[in-house]
């Protein structure tokens, strides 16, 4: 898992890798979302 590939849901702010747990440093919500999924993309081969 690369650390900054994700952002707090609540505000917005990138997780910080060298935090020991998954809370956010600045407000510390727990939640957690890959910023990728926004643009993710779906290819067909049909
Ligand atoms: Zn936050």
């Amino acid at each position: 898992m690369y650390a900054g590939d994700y952002r707090c849901a609540k505000c917005n702010e990138p997780l910080n890798s060298s935090s020991m747990g998954l809370q956010c440093e600045k407000c510390g919500y727990k939640i957690f979302f890959k910023k990728r999924e926004e643009n993710k993309q779906t290819y067909k081969s049909d």
